[in-house]
């Protein structure tokens, strides 16, 4: 009982007549020719897409998104702009970490271990000798 059902409500969906969004033909047939567009979900048949029959088994049968002609140009814009902004990131990146290489090398120089160690040997020899004419003085 269940599975009549089901089977009666596929076939009712398949009923739904698809009206194309050019020519507003309202195709009834479930196997009519037409796309649907991937972001406005509005239906294009294929004379009005000008697309051959294999064309259209090749879109409707392949995973590939399909977009309506204002839709794709919607979408492309957004692909740039995803681009653009993936370059600018990268830029930023790089320049951070140029930033923070120049950093660790002005770190590096400044502790430096044998700059360091000479300081602190002439202080002690500078000490040394201010205690040695200390002593001579007294
Ligand atoms: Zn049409
Ligand atoms: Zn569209």
């Amino acid at each position: 009982m269940t599975r009549r059902n089901r089977g009666t409500s596929v076939v009712v969906m398949n009923e739904e007549p698809w009206e194309c969004k050019i020519c507003s033909t309202i195709y009834k047939d479930p196997n009519a020719k037409l796309l649907e567009c991937q972001r406005c979900k509005d239906h294009f048949c294929i004379k009005c897409l000008n697309k051959s029959k294999p064309e259209y088994d090749l879109l409707s049968k392949s995973d590939s998104m399909w977009f309506c002609v204002p839709c794709r140009k919607i979408v492309e814009e957004h692909i740039v702009t995803d681009l653009k902004i993936e370059a600018r990131c990268k830029e930023i990146m790089a320049n951070y970490e140029q930033r923070i290489q120049l950093l660790e090398l002005a770190v590096d120089t400044k502790c430096d271990e044998t700059r360091v160690r000479e300081i602190v040997e002439e202080s002690i020899i500078k000490n040394s000798c201010d205690k040695d004419n200390d002593q001579r003085n007294s």
